[in-house]
């Protein structure tokens, strides 16, 4: 795209858009009585309008037939999560039988880690990013404490000094430093801090090449950026589906596991009565047997009215695309980062640095901006004049225009917030 920072040319962008209908398929947040410029999509996503009549339609199965919904709702509760592999393999890149939706993502990431980390003596060390997102570090360490080893056993990888994201060939220099004592190579595919999507197909090869397996955290991947989990080899991922995915506060989680690991019944599991066979589910007999697919992860019974919701979301993605999604979250971000480069441009300083890589490959719809001046000051206006942002300390903005229900004229209206706060006198 040819971006002009002008009004006009966001409304004609706009216009043009293949998706720009789908935003009329959400709420979108009022503030001051005007529908808000949401840029948390990659915290919580919106609520798509065919949710309510989604979950409605289960609390109305439940009220009529009680116990026998589990056979006879509309979509019968003991084969619910079933609706979901043919769709969400197609966000994440993966076979259907290698997905699967349950549970919370810390939860199948510790789940998937007791599958998957299976330390020995000699290879017991997990490499991961500095600073990953808390849940994931707790996990870490924790999975690590379990077996029996210390915080040796983590290797953390940081972006170099003066320097916002990691490079691959840092990455990889690390595996190869670690490659006799790796057991887990584990990431998030996008860091949720820089809004850095990371090079999976390579990182998964050189942790292959080290003899050790490989995962990713996608929460701030899935529903945003291309993902080829299966084609890059990757061993495991789980994702939330509150996000980009809109699903929902406290959404339903999803897991991937890679086809050559669904039938080995010799790998450790934490089991449960939904993980063992259907057919013999039911003789409530001793013997875990687990179901050849990523289903054989399962614990419980489908938590379905939050699984109604997911659905009502992902029927969504399913009529966009991920391709168009992916296209247009991109141009979203190159479109707030070319405006951004301009206001610096013309301020005849550095206002604002751009901590998210440029690169098309490295970004999806997240932009984190380090305020050099008047940080809190320009959030401030930002949110007092309606936009929905994110504000981390010391002076970092996360914005994510996201393509199902952002406009290229909200995050010129953003651009212009700022740049009207910058011409002002400062306030003290
Ligand atoms: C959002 C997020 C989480 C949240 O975990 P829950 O178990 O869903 O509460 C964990 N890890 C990462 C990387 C996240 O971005």
């Amino acid at each position: 795209m040819n971006y002009q920072n002008t009004l006009e040319f966001a409304q004609q962008a706009d216009q043009q858009d293949a998706l720009r209908e789908f935003r009329q398929r959400f709420f979108i947040p009022q503030v001051n009585g005007k529908d808000s410029i949401y840029f948390t999509g990659n915290s919580l996503g919106l609520q798509p309008k065919t949710v309510q009549s989604y979950i409605q339609q289960e609390l109305n199965d439940w009220a009529q037939y009680g116990v026998e919904g589990h056979f006879h709702a509309k979509n019968p509760w003991f084969s619910y999560h079933e609706i979901f592999p043919a769709q969400v393999s197609k966000i994440v890149g993966a076979l259907p039988e290698e997905v699967v939706v349950m549970n919370q993502l810390t939860v199948n990431l510790h789940l998937l880690m007791v599958s998957f980390y299976r330390p020995t003596k000699e290879r017991y060390k997990i490499i991961c990013e500095a600073k990953a997102f808390p849940s994931d570090q707790y996990a870490i360490e924790t999975q690590v404490a379990f077996h029996g080893f210390s915080k040796d056993a983590i290797v953390e990888i940081a972006p170099r000094e003066g320097e916002h994201t990691l490079r691959t060939e840092d990455i990889l220099s690390v595996i190869d430093a670690h490659k006799d004592s790796t057991a887990l190579v584990l990431f998030g595919g996008v860091n949720y801090y820089s809004g850095q999507v990371l090079d999976m197909r390579t990182i998964t090869e050189a942790a292959h090449k080290a003899g050790a397996l490989c995962g990713f955290d996608l929460a701030h991947a899935a529903g945003n950026i291309e993902l080829k989990l299966h084609d890059w080899q990757v061993d495991f991922a789980c994702w939330c589906s509150y996000k980009y995915m809109n699903s929902g506060p406290g959404g339903v989680s999803g897991a991937y596991i890679h086809q050559q690991h669904l039938n080995n019944k010799t790998l450790p599991r934490f089991a449960g009565w939904w993980g063992h066979t259907k057919e013999t589910r039911f003789q409530m007999k001793s013997g875990f047997d687990p179901i050849p697919t990523a289903e054989g992860w399962q614990l419980s019974n489908a938590p379905v009215l939050s699984m109604a919701a997911h659905k009502a979301a992902v029927d969504i993605f399913d009529e966009a695309g991920m391709p168009a999604l992916v296209m247009k979250g991109k141009q979203l971000s190159g479109y707030l980062q070319f405006i951004l480069n301009e206001m610096n441009e013309q301020s005849g300083q550095k206002v604002v640095e751009v901590i998210t890589p440029s690169e098309e490959a490295a970004r999806g719809c997240q932009v984190s901006l380090l305020m050099l001046v008047r940080g809190k000051e320009v959030f401030k206006t930002l949110m007092d004049r309606g936009v929905i942002a994110d504000w981390r300390e010391p002076n970092v903005i996360r914005v994510a225009p996201v393509p199902l229900y952002n406009r290229f004229e909200d995050v010129w209206q953003f651009g212009q917030i700022i740049k009207e706060v910058l011409a002002t006198a400062a306030v003290s």
